[in-house]
């Protein structure tokens, strides 16, 4: 500033000695004038002229590359390109900060919609179009009372009680596929709202399953409670004779017993759900895996075949070239999917039929497949035949001790294995369940040694 000052006055200084030595046809102190009069006249034309351009700097919004200038508007550019490239910085920073949290938002399993003071979209997620149809692009700046034609919400919103969430059907709720919807409000800041929502189909899928579970459970329990509590009132109030305890103490047996089966099934069932997946490092013998098997099935059609005064031909395959290998998994769930394979195969099957139960392997898996020449299953069954407690033929199931829920512990233990049940049947033709397992767990006896 000082030496703008001082520049300024040299030239005068030199414009005022110029005017008053110089001759020229006024006087001398007339002449002076004049000098300092150009000098300041051309000063200020030359500071307007570069003023201007530094105008058109400013105004050019090119502020980054500043125009070749000295002194005070060189360094008043410099300054103020200095300070807009800082600002930048800073503004790409919180751009690139609201573009990450956005994304975060976007990432949310939860729909979020932000809504200003008078119920308007102000932003809103992927999530909350899925779940409530709102367009994050074409519905900006709608009241969400439009889009969102629903009572149970539009009366929510009136009521300002905002601490509970409601349940609304989802947009893609249709009758054979319901969807679901939690949607809450929090309000926040100077009266603007965030409202979340959250698909609560498969939570709401599974209360229904678990309330129909406890129902099935508590009936099946019921019936035989009942029938057990009608022969202890009968012994209680009758005098009966010895050979009428007998038959009676032979019934309520069978009903306990079929108690105890129910109670045994819904353990294991509880366990599966329970207990980590089985270890795939841990291998056993197949060829005494097959015996035992075969020893289960053996017991297990005598017990039946003399219950029912039935009798059935019961046949075990194992391939040579199968024998020597070993299995990974749980001996025990193993053991248990293979005696509910069985002992269904026996149930199903009348007297004189054959039960063959073999082993194979193929490319992509290890097969372990029970067949029965027995009442077969319609098509229309085949789907639902491993829920809990689906059965085609209630009394027949009852009648020779089903519980309803073999085919779920089968299921749920090959799926455990990585592996699944196949099941073919045709009605009155038999019927064949196949667990299929998959390679990794099924290896020659040699390849341990070998590997270890
Ligand atoms: P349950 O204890 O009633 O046998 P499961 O879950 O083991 O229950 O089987 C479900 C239903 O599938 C049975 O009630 C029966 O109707 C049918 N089922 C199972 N295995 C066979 C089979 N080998 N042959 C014919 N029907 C079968």
């Amino acid at each position: 500033m000082i030496a703008r000052l001082i520049y300024f006055l040299f030239l005068n200084l030199l414009g005022f000695l110029l005017g008053f030595f110089i001759p020229h046809g006024l006087g001398a102190w007339q002449g002076a004038c004049l000098g300092i009069f150009i000098v300041s006249m051309s000063l200020f034309l030359i500071d307007t002229w570069r003023s201007l351009i530094f105008l058109g700097w400013v105004r050019s919004n090119d502020l980054l590359n500043p125009r070749d200038q000295s002194g005070i508007l060189g360094e008043s550019a410099d300054r103020l390109r200095r300070l807009f490239r800082q600002k930048n910085l800073e503004l790409t920073a919180s751009e690139e900060n609201l573009r990450q949290f956005l994304s975060a938002i976007q990432a949310s399993p939860n729909g979020v919609v932000l809504l200003d003071t008078e119920w308007h979209i102000v932003w809103s997620n992927r999530t909350a179009s899925q779940h409530l149809g709102i367009d994050p692009e074409k519905d900006a700046y709608q009241l969400i009372g439009y889009l969102l034609r629903n009572p149970v919400f539009s009366a929510y919103v009136r009521s300002g009680l905002y601490e509970y969430e409601i349940v609304i059907e989802g947009r893609e709720n249709r009758s054979d596929h319901p969807q679901k919807i939690a949607v809450q409000v929090f309000p926040y800041g100077d009266g603007r709202k965030l409202l979340l929502s959250r698909d609560i189909t498969a939570l709401e899928q599974a209360e229904v399953m678990r309330r129909d579970f406890v129902a099935n459970v508590s009936h099946e329990i019921r019936t035989p409670l009942t029938v057990l509590m009608g022969f202890v009132e009968t012994m209680q109030n009758l005098k009966l004779s010895d050979i009428e305890i007998q038959d009676f103490l032979n019934l309520m047996s069978q009903q306990a017993l079929r108690m105890q089966t129910l109670v045994q099934d819904l353990l294991t069932l509880s366990h599966l759900d329970g207990s980590p997946l089985p270890s795939e490092t841990e291998w056993h013998d197949f060829d005494s895996l097959w015996q035992s098997c075969y020893e289960e099935a053996n017991g297990l059609m005598h017990v039946l075949n003399q219950r029912d005064g039935s009798s059935h031909i019961l046949q075990f395959d194992l391939p040579e070239e199968l024998q020597a290998h070993q299995i990974s998994g749980s001996l025990d769930e193993i053991k248990s999917a293979f005696t509910n394979l069985v002992s269904n195969a026996l149930r199903y099957t009348p007297s004189g039929g054959a039960i063959t139960v073999s082993c194979s392997q193929k490319m992509e898996y290890f097969e372990f497949s029970v067949k029965d020449t027995g009442f077969g299953i319609s098509p229309e069954h085949l789907p639902r035949l491993t829920e809990r407690f689906y059965r085609i033929d209630r009394s027949r199931s009852r009648d020779t001790g089903g519980t309803g829920l073999g085919l779920a512990i089968v299921k749920h233990v090959i799926q455990r294995h990585g592996g699944h049940l196949r099941i073919e049947s045709k009605l009155n033709f038999g019927s064949c369940f196949t667990l299929e397992f998959p390679n990794s767990r099924f290896r020659r006896k040699s390849t341990q040694f070998h590997s270890q």
